[in-house]
C-alpha cells in the first residue's frame, strides 16, 4: 500500500514538472513579442507564471507530504478535485512511459482518494450512506437473485454476500449490488446518497470516482482469486471501517 502511494506521489511530481514546463514555455514564447506592446507586459506575465508555478508546486508539496506521511492533508477536497480532473490523465500517461501498469496506478489513485476523503470528518445518518457492490462478488453458481435485494441471500456462506448482508442488517444500511458502472451511476442518481462506499476492481473504481466527483467515496478494490469478474471477494472489515468513517 505504501509503495503504491509512493508511485503515485512520484508520478504526481512528474506530472507537475511537465505542466510547469508547459506553462513556462507558454509564457516564454509570446513574452519575446509582448515587449513590443508594452515594455512592462513581459514582467507582468513573468510574475503571473511564477505565482501559478508556486501554487502548483505548493499543492504538489502538500499532496506528496500527505501521501507519504499519511497525515491529514490541508485543502484535501480541492486537491482531490484537481487530481481527478487535471492530473489523472497525465499521471496515467507518464506511468505508461515508465511501464507502470494501469491497474497499479488506478489502485494508487483509489488509495489517494480514500486518504483525501478520510482526512475530512463527515458524519451522517446511516440512511444517507450507500454501499455499492459488484455483482461478481456473488458465488457464480448461486441461484439466488441479490441484485434487487441483498437480503435474499440464503446464507450458505459460499461468498462474502453472507457477511455483507449481516453488515447491512447490523447497521440498518442500504447495500446495493450493481451489475456494472452504468447501473451503479443510476443507483446513485436514484438514491441520492451523501456518501458512498464502493467495492469494485481498480479500473471501475477509478472511472466511477471521476464520474461521481464531488460525491465523497471510499473506494475498496476487490480481491480476485479467480481473475476478473468471477467469484471475487472483499475485505469485509475494510468495508465496515469505511462505513464507520461516515456514520454518526
Ligand atoms: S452466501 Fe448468499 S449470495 Fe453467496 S452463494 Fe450463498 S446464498 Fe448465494
Amino acid at each position: 500500500m505504501k509503495s503504491r502511494k509512493t508511485i503515485f506521489a512520484v508520478l504526481t511530481i512528474a506530472s507537475i514538472i511537465l505542466i510547469g514546463t508547459i506553462i513556462f514555455l507558454l509564457w516564454l514564447i509570446p513574452a519575446i513579442g509582448l515587449v513590443n506592446i508594452h515594455p512592462f507586459l513581459p514582467k507582468l506575465g513573468f510574475i503571473a507564471v511564477i505565482v501559478l508555478l508556486a501554487m502548483l508546486f505548493l499543492g504538489t508539496g502538500i499532496l506528496t507530504y500527505g501521501i507519504i506521511s499519511g497525515k491529514e492533508i490541508a485543502f484535501a477536497q480541492r486537491l482531490r478535485g484537481i487530481v481527478m480532473k487535471m492530473l489523472y490523465p497525465i499521471i496515467v500517461m507518464i506511468g505508461g512511459i515508465f511501464k507502470i501498469s494501469k491497474e497499479e496506478i488506478n489502485g494508487a489513485f483509489a488509495d489517494l482518494n480514500n486518504q483525501l476523503v478520510m482526512s475530512k470528518q463527515r458524519k451522517m445518518s446511516i440512511d444517507r450512506l450507500l454501499v455499492l457492490l459488484p455483482h461478481c462478488i456473488q458465488y457464480d453458481e448461486c441461484k439466488v437473485k441479490i441484485t434487487g435485494d441483498i437480503h435474499n441471500c440464503a446464507q450458505c456462506g459460499k461468498c462474502e454476500i453472507k457477511n455483507l448482508d449481516a453488515l447491512s442488517k447490523r447497521y440498518n444500511l442500504q447495500i446495493s449490488v450493481a451489475t456494472g458502472g452504468g447501473l451503479a451511476k443510476k443507483l446513485i442518481k436514484e438514491k441520492r446518497p451523501e456518501a458512498v462506499v464502493a467495492v469494485a476492481c481498480e479500473k471501475e473504481l477509478a472511472m466511477g470516482l471521476k464520474e461521481i466527483y464531488p460525491l465523497p467515496v471510499i473506494a475498496i478494490p476487490n480481491e480476485r482469486p479467480y481473475g476478473y469478474c468471477i467469484n471475487t471477494t472483499v475485505d469485509v472489515a475494510a468495508v465496515e471501517k469505511a462505513i464507520l468513517h461516515f456514520i454518526k
